[in-house]
């Protein structure tokens, strides 16, 4: 018996684009600009694995953002943090940076490796309005402190925000209430993940190990391995079945529905105060 009785549908199957961003790092751009609306409050979400040094060893130096939120989530490497407050940070296997830009900040993320695999994803997540300007705030959480549920089949939950099975997660946010699940399913048949939504908040996941099947009754679509798949709204949750060891990230939020207007670093609500925020870099008042 399942505790989720209408749940959500796959609406959509996306590829990412390859891109470059940085100093030249290679990633994939999974969730892009035209997006941005379909799923606010996220903003992108971009995932890096190579274990060709030549594609991640640039970096990214020193570079503005303002307005909005970027998490990041190391599953394989070491990632050092810098930033204009003077804050420094390690981010390595199993760790997460979440980091509040706010009104701005300058910071740097470079690798601390010179081989070997560093796979991860970032994901940028909008404040509202009337937080934009904010004090900048940054937690690092290293992988020992995300909490971990395993569900009664067996399904490993890292629970990076939100709650999922009696468990809070590391981070919980206002206005934009994300969830940010990381699911492991063992290398077992027909294994199901069950996880209550509200039916107004935006939803998507991304598989990266395996395929997984999105479940509605006896039908069921499967995300094959690096597809993220935009999921419909409504109902009261999400059903999903793996057949191998499969992980995925399952992200959803309360959508913020504000006008969104980006330059480059920079998300705000308004085309002036794009133009503020680029002055603002100039004149050097981002640190
Ligand atoms: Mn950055």
């Amino acid at each position: 018996m399942s505790s989720i009785s209408h749940p959500r549908a796959v609406e959509r199957l996306v590829q990412g684009q390859d891109t470059q961003d940085g100093a030249g790092v290679r990633l994939t751009r999974v969730l892009s600009h035209d997006l941005q609306e379909r799923l606010d409050p996220f903003l992108m979400l971009d995932a890096f694995g190579s274990d060709n040094p030549g594609d991640y060893i640039a970096g990214f130096p020193n570079h503005p953002h303002r307005g909005f939120e970027t998490v990041t989530y190391m599953i394989a490497g070491r990632m050092r943090h810098k930033d204009s407050g003077g804050h420094e940070g390690l981010l390595q296997n199993g760790g997460v940076q979440w980091m509040t830009a706010g009104r701005g900040l300058i910071h740097s993320e470079m690798p601390e490796q010179e081989a070997g695999v560093m796979e991860g994803f970032q994901l940028w997540l909008n404040l509202p309005a009337k937080n934009k300007l904010c004090e900048p705030w940054y937690r690092d959480i290293q992988s020992e402190s995300i909490p971990e549920v395993t569900t009664k089949h067996g399904v490993l939950v890292r629970v990076i925000a939100g709650q999922s099975h009696g468990t809070d997660g590391a981070v919980q946010r206002e206005h934009t209430e994300p969830l940010y699940l990381d699911l492991h399913f063992p290398d077992t048949n027909h294994v199901l993940f069950e996880q209550p939504l509200p039916a107004t908040h935006h939803a998507f996941l991304y598989v990266y190990r395996g395929s997984l099947e999105v479940v509605q009754g006896d039908t069921a679509t499967t995300v094959p391995h690096q597809r993220m798949a935009v999921l419909t709204n409504g109902g009261d949750g999400l059903v999903l079945r793996a057949q191998t060891q499969t992980r995925a990230i399952v992200i959803a939020g309360r959508p913020l529905k504000e006008p969104i207007a980006q330059y480059g670093p920079f998300v705000m609500n308004t085309r002036e105060e794009l133009v503020q925020a680029v002055e603002d870099f100039r004149a050097g008042l981002m640190g």
